[in-house]
């Protein structure tokens, strides 16, 4: 077959003209990627080859090769693991698949300076395409396990690729990258040299279990027969980190695995090492990553930890080992104890494993709690990066509720920076005060204005502003902490403490019998919204607010509920007038007066609309709304 010459994909082509006039000042870490690339290949057929002993492939000595040419100025990196199909060189090389690509893209652009694009580059990790910041062509030939035939694949990185069918490739993937000229300023290393490939491989990849050798140069003053061919030279020590002792590890090392494990560039922010002795012995090498990945709300997204059995590759994204809400946990543990092929069904049922579970998942939030203790920064990128994926664990973890509430901590009207932890928020509460307040809503400023916290901003009582969707869901799951009820402020009567309020019984009743007619005719002319109208103590500035009941579904969370495909009824809502606003008393005054209430019978549905809008709904029929505002506005004039 001839070469075929086809286009990168958009976001492809973009992210290669970045690694070619690459805003990446640590060329090094091209040498990283394809080893691990390589290192998981040779992972992958070794477990194709376990599972399937009929797979055609030679799996008696997997090893990753280095060669360079000075002459050419090649380097060339070669691994004799699973390897890839034509299609499948199109597909993985030619395109790129992470769902958060253009999201990235996007932000990359407006990121200008070149600190900050680097930042954002680092936060995605480009694999392969790293050898486009040393190398001006990279050519690879490829051959699946099992398949005759190979593939060579080459680019200069410049929009195209050239695909073609080769006959006689050895089995697994070879990388050649043709170097560009050394070049100090740029930070662009010699990488034809022996001393200085053979430093990055130290530094960055030591851990990789399979042996990476490189192989001697041709020695051109070689004569005969008799001179014997030099030995390659094994690289790494090929320790893996966790089965070595602590202090013998650098925190260098530990962050090298996670960057391999992770298929980040960056630093983790915290690593956890566990050892599990008795019966059951298992080692785990946790880490916490700095930022959260684009996909980490994707349904599709990886997740877990990468499972060994005795220093063993056994699988990636072993999601059995740790609950859905720590999926952005990344790391690998190593049990000695489980059967080499052991599979994700047997997994999920085994006694063991959720023993496993356990642990890890107490270690990480007992870690994070740590981590707020003792290092205030870290734990609030930690807590926003990941807070939200955390909470969802008080709804679906409740034997971990404790520990993960420990560390929770939000936005509060107390506290104009720093978020408080419940515990901090109860040790703030006022005498006489039972409950915890909160509320929830789009964002902080649209919270702190709604007509909800009114009589709470006048009264000095702190309220959490709550804005991630799960908010809504584990306040309601939790419903009480250390003996204090979890209220909003939007649901059920608010009966803020009577000591402070200055209105005498005798004439809050004078006011109920007052209002008590506008009440009941209001409560009728709405009835197909609301359930009940009412007079307020929550509302101190606007003339009125909708509630919810206490045990009611929220609009939110019937919205996401609804989203998550259930069916639920929409709960009618409570409308609540300030009795205190000229509005509502002019209202009451007209209702007293007139005969015919048509009129009134509209206001009564703009006050509904306009109570709708301040807690950031939208009303009903928004033209009609519209329509009868002006109508007034117009009269007003
Ligand atoms: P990542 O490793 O994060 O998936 P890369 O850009 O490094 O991203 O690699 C893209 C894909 O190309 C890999 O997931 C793998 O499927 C394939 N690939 C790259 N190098 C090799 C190799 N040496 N052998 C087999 N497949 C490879
Ligand atoms: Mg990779």
């Amino acid at each position: 077959m001839s070469t075929e010459t086809f286009e990168f994909q958009v976001e492809a082509r973009q992210l290669l003209q970045l690694m070619i006039h690459s805003v990446y000042s640590n060329k090094d870490v091209f040498l990283r990627e394809l080893i691990s690339n390589s290192s998981d290949a040779l992972d992958k057929l070794r477990l194709e080859k376990l599972w399937d002993d009929s797979l055609d492939a030679d799996v008696s000595d997997l090893h990753i090769d280095i060669t360079i040419d000075q002459d050419s100025r090649t380097l060339t990196v070669r691994d004799n693991g699973i390897g890839m199909s034509y299609e499948e060189v199109g597909r993985l090389i030619g395109t790129i698949a992470n769902s958060g690509t253009a999201k990235f893209l996007q932000e990359l652009k407006e990121a200008k300076d070149a600190a900050g694009q680097e930042g954002l580059i680092g936060q995605f990790g480009v694999g392969f395409y790293a050898g486009f910041m040393v190398a001006d062509e990279v050519t690879l030939i490829t051959r699946r396990a099992g398949e005759g035939q190979g593939t060579r694949w080459s680019s200069r990185g410049e929009g195209t690729y050239t695909l073609e069918t080769v006959d006689d490739a050895p089995q697994g993937t070879s990388v050649t990258l043709h170097l560009k000229p050394a070049d100090a300023e740029n930070q662009l290393h010699d990488y034809c040299s022996p001393w200085k490939v053979r430093e990055i491989i130290k530094r960055y990849s030591d851990f990789i279990t399979w042996p990476i050798r490189m192989l001697p140069e041709a020695d051109p003053t070689a004569t005969g027969p008799d001179d014997e061919a030099p030995e390659p030279e094994t690289l790494n020590s090929m320790k893996a980190l966790w089965a070595r002792s602590r202090d013998e590890v650098t925190d260098e090392e530990y962050h090298e695995l996670y960057k391999h494990v992770g298929h980040d560039w960056r630093d983790p922010l915290e690593t956890i090492r566990l050892q599990a002795e008795g019966t059951f012995e298992y080692q785990a090498l946790l880490f916490l990553p700095e930022h959260a990945p684009h996909d980490l709300f994707t349904r599709d997204a990886k997740r877990g930890v990468q499972l060994y059995v005795k220093r063993v590759f056994i699988m990636d994204d072993c999601e059995a080992l740790l609950p859905p809400y720590l999926r952005f946990v990344k790391g690998v543990v190593d049990a000695a104890d489980l059967s080499l092929n052991v599979s994700r069904e047997i997994l999920q049922q085994d006694r063991h494993i959720e023993m496993m579970r356990r642990r890890l998942t107490k270690k990480v939030l007992s870690t994070v709690k740590e981590l707020m203790a003792k290092d205030r920064d870290r734990y609030a990128t930690l807590w926003r990066e990941f807070g939200t994926v955390l909470k969802e664990g008080l709804v679906t973890d409740p034997e971990n509720r404790e520990a993960i509430l420990a560390f929770a901590s939000f936005a509060s009207t107390d506290q104009d920076t720093e978020p408080t932890t419940l515990k901090q928020y109860v040790e703030r509460m006022k005498d006489g005060q039972e409950d915890i307040y909160y509320l929830t809503g789009e964002s902080r400023r649209s919270i702190e204005d709604s007509p909800h916290m009114e009589a709470f901003r006048d009264r000095g009582i702190e309220v959490l502003l709550l804005t991630d969707p799960v908010d809504e869901v584990w306040a309601d799951a939790v419903g009480a902490y250390e003996g204090k009820q979890l209220r909003s402020v939007a649901k059920g009567r608010i009966d803020l403490d009577a000591k402070d309020d200055d209105t005498p019984d005798a004439e809050r009743e004078k006011q109920a019998e007052d209002y008590a007619g506008l009440l009941a005719w209001l409560t009728e002319e709405l009835d197909e919204d609301i359930k009940e109208v009412r007079l307020s103590s929550r509302l101190t500035v606007s003339p009125v607010c909708v509630v919810s009941d206490a045990h009611d579904l929220t609009p939110a969370l019937e919205n996401m509920y609804r989203a998550m495909g259930q069916e639920v009824p929409s709960a009618k809502r409570i409308l609540e007038l300030n009795p205190e606003h000229q509005l509502v008393k002019g209202l009451n005054q007209a209702y007293k007066e007139r005969e015919d209430r048509s009129e009134l019978a509209e206001t009564a549905e703009v006050l509904l609309g306009l109570a709708t809008l301040a807690e950031g709904g939208r009303p009903k029929e928004p033209a009609r709304f519209v329509k009868l505002m002006a109508d007034r506005l117009e009269r007003s004039l």
